[in-house]
Order: C-alpha cells, then structure tokens, then sequence
C-alpha cells in the first residue's frame, strides 16, 4: 500500500523505531554500517541514535561470532512497511535463511515500534526474544537509559558479550 500522504519524520505522527543489527558471515562490520546508511535514507524515516557495536557469541547455533548493534529511527512508516524496508536491506545485503538460526549477511529486526503492541501473522512487536538477548539489551539500553532495568540485564547477564567500539568509532 501507498504511503505517499503519510506524514513525514518531523510531523506529528513519527515515531520512534528501535532496530537490532546483527551479522556474522563476511564483511559483518561493512554489513551493519551499509545498514545504518539505507536505515538513513527512508522515506519518511531520519536515524537517530546508534549504539556501540558489540561480538557475541552464536546463541542456538553454530559459526562465527556476531557483530551487534542497536539503532533509533524516527518513521513515518507504517510498521508492516518498515519491516519491509527493512527485508529489502537484508535482501540487497544478500541474506539467506537456509534454516533457523543460520549464520547471515544482515539480519535487522523491528524491537520496538513506539509504544505499540501487534501481534500478526508477519510481525511482532515489542520482538518477543528481545528480553533473552544480551546482544540487544545492552545495546539497547545505551540509547534507552532507565528502560532496560536492572533486572531485565542481570537475566542476561551470563551471556558472552563485549562492547567493540563506541557509536563514534564504528559509525566513522
Ligand atoms: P529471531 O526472530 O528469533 O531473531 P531471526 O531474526 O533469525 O530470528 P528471521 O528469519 O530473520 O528470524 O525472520 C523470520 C520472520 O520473523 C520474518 O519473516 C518476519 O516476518 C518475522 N517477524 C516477526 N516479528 C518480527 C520483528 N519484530 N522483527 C523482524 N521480523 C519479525
Ligand atoms: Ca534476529
Ligand atoms: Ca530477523
């Protein structure tokens, strides 16, 4: 469906969008930073803030250690639209899903959509994995201090992870 009238990302009606980069096949580092760049050029859409890039180890998996990180958007997209968006970029960074869990080029989920809740047969928001996930807590919680608690990282707090680069270092 057509968006062209919606309203754009400094209108009354953008909201605030939180999405998990995560790769761990190829030129990771190259991969999350082509996403901030396409992320930025949306319709409708301005990147807002970005976290410090973390490795973490596969979770339910085997291969390489992931690079992660979390950003902020502001959107005029609707949620099923910036998901799609969102799959384009994956796509042009040539993601595959030979089966679950498998090691990619790009993988972008949608964490949170503003404050809403949908559950439909594409999408879920908020992500209902996100709270098992150092890779996206930690992340997330630099850009949303006091949102993450300190409960919801102490749960997490047993996974592998380290903290790379902050979001000047990486982003350049
Ligand atoms: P996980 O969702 O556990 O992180 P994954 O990222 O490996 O696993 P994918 O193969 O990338 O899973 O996505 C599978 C499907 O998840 C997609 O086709 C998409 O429709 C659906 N999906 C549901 N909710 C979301 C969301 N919030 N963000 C991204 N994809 C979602
Ligand atoms: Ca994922
Ligand atoms: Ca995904």
């Amino acid at each position: 469906m057509s968006r062209a009238t919606q309203a754009g990302p400094s209108e009354a009606g953008a909201v605030s969008a939180w999405i998990a980069l995560g790769a761990n096949l190829g030129d990771a580092r190259a991969a999350l930073r082509g996403a901030l760049q396409a992320m930025a050029v949306l319709p409708d859409t301005r990147l807002l803030a970005v976290s410090s890039l973390y490795r973490s180890a596969p979770v339910d998996a085997l291969g390489p250690d992931y690079l992660n990180a979390v950003a902020e958007l502001q959107t005029g997209l609707a949620p099923l639209d910036l998901l799609h968006a969102l799959q384009a970029i994956e796509q042009a960074a040539g993601r595959e899903r030979p089966y679950r869990n498998a090691p990619r080029t790009l993988d972008l989920d949608l964490l949170l959509y503003g404050e809403q809740r949908l559950e439909g047969a594409e999408l879920t928001v908020p992500h209902p994995r996100m709270w098992q996930r150092a890779f996206v807590l930690l992340p997330l919680a630099e850009l949303r201090p006091g949102w993450v608690t300190p409960a919801q990282l102490q749960a997490v707090a047993a996974q592998a992870i380290e903290r790379l680069d902050a979001p000047s270092a990486w982003t350049r």
